[in-house]
């Protein structure tokens, strides 16, 4: 063994301990051990006097840094097992595999491909098919399901060591598997994508925008009624005083014609929420039955009064805008980067060019890495039209104590983080802190 491959494979090694032993320990953080991390606390009794101000229990900052530990080791994860990937050259097996498949199933193999034995990797300058790109993702998806596995397993544990989850396996997998499947419409455009890219070398990019903007819109409007009913059950909120209060709160709004819709959340988790999906015939706003359960009717009301800010206001089709932009961005910087990254790595990754399938982890690298540098503009964005939906909901309901009540069980019940770390915050707070959001629904009612 020359001594580069053995640093490589002590590196591997190291990368693959180090990891799982990152995972396997976040696994047992649970409440016992984060008794020695309770923050100082000044005066209980005044907190507890306090209604408004969160009191949070020891277990609380284990969950919160828990949470966070667990997010950076899974985008870590994620990035190592592409790079694997890569690097190992299973890419360059799958893109082979993929390709004979295609040439059997499509019957297409030319007198000159023929030529071409199956383990040969020169430069081809043509366009994978429709099979082929579809064998190389299912390979793909399927290893990096199983890969991603350990993450999705601890967050489970995590959610059911601190009593917010009693989903079995059984479920996660059914759900892992199922979110495979749906993401498999990915496959025709990546074909588009290969196909106009080795046509079209330079406006690939913009004409791939231009058909993908219809999609992203089409696919707002159908998700609520065809994928989300996947994994969950929608039922019309039964009829009863809670239901005449928020038709009345539609009416007051000017969206009579809204349709609320309960969800069975409680199979998979305990924590509270709503929300408002969809855009024009399928736009409904869902409670969880989990928040049914649990709080009280002003505070459900209070709840809704903000989903019925996102519905007025069109939050849902601003963030579908917002997304289009974005992709147009993403696009034209992707047409100048993976050229150069393709010349840069297209050795040490053990690809030929930007047109072998081979190449399709790269790409998938680089969104990944460029989804987490933009990610402070798109929580920005998000956090603007939460505080929007806050005094809008605050306007139509009046119910200023009860919003506050609701943030500060956020904080308590939900163990949510009230005031986590700026940093954090900047790059991932997709609403406004709920000390924040706690001040102003009390502040605007002039307490
Ligand atoms: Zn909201």
């Amino acid at each position: 063994m020359r001594p580069n491959q053995f640093v490589l494979r002590f590196w591997r090694i190291l990368v693959y301990s180090v990891s799982l032993l990152v995972c396997l320990n976040l696994a047992k953080i649970g409440p016992q051990r984060c008794a020695a991390q309770t923050r100082p606390s000044t005066s209980v009794q005044a907190v507890r006097a306090d209604p408004y101000t969160p009191h949070l229990p020891a277990r609380a900052y284990a969950y919160h840094r828990a949470n966070r530990i667990l997010y950076f080791v899974g985008l870590g994860w994620r990035i190592i097992g592409i790079v694997l990937f890569l690097r190992l050259g299973a890419s360059t097996r799958a893109g082979r595999i993929a390709r004979s498949l295609d040439r059997k199933l499509t019957r297409k193999r030319s007198r000159a491909d023929a030529a071409i034995r199956d383990e040969d990797t020169s430069v081809t300058a043509r366009a994978p098919g429709l099979v082929e790109v579809s064998v190389f993702y299912l390979i793909y998806a399927v290893l990096m399901l199983v890969w991603m596995l350990p993450v999705s397993l601890c967050s489970l544990n995590i959610e059911r060591t601190f009593g917010f989850s009693n989903e079995s396996i059984g479920l996660l997998l059914k759900d892992e598997i199922m979110s495979l499947g749906v993401n498999c419409v990915i496959i025709p455009i990546i074909w588009l994508a290969y196909w106009l890219y080795t046509h079209r070398p330079k406006s690939w990019w913009l004409i791939l925008w231009a058909t993908l903007t219809p999609l992203i819109l089409f696919n707002s409007i159908i998700y609520p009624v065809v994928v989300s009913p996947l994994y969950n059950r929608y039922t019309p909120l039964a009829p009863g005083s809670l239901r005449d209060r928020i038709l009345a709160l539609a009416t007051k709004a000017g969206i009579e014609h809204s349709r609320v819709f309960v969800e069975n959340t409680s199979l998979r988790t305990s924590h509270v929420n709503a929300y408002v999906t969809g855009i024009g015939p399928s736009t409904r706003i869902v409670i969880n039955d989990t928040a049914l359960r649990q709080l009280p009717d002003d505070q459900i009301l209070a709840m809704v009064g903000h989903e019925m800010g996102h519905y007025v206001e069109h939050h849902v089709l601003i963030g579908t805008a917002v997304s289009v932009v974005g992709s147009l961005g993403l696009l034209a910087l992707l047409s100048v980067l993976l050229p150069r990254l393709a010349l840069r790595f297209s050795r040490s990754f053990r690809f030929d060019s930007l047109n072998d399938m081979a190449a399709l982890p790269l790409v998938f690298l680089t969104l990944t890495l460029l989804n987490l540098a933009f990610q402070p503009i798109s929580s920005a964005i998000s956090r603007t039209m939460e505080h929007r939906a806050d005094a809008y909901g605050l306007r139509l309901t009046g119910l200023h104590d009860a919003t506050a009540r609701l943030m500060v069980g956020f904080a308590e019940r939900d163990l949510s983080d009230p005031d986590p770390p700026w940093l954090f915050h900047l790059w991932f707070g997709t609403h406004p802190t709920l000390l924040e959001r706690i001040e102003f629904a009390r502040g605007s009612s002039g307490q």
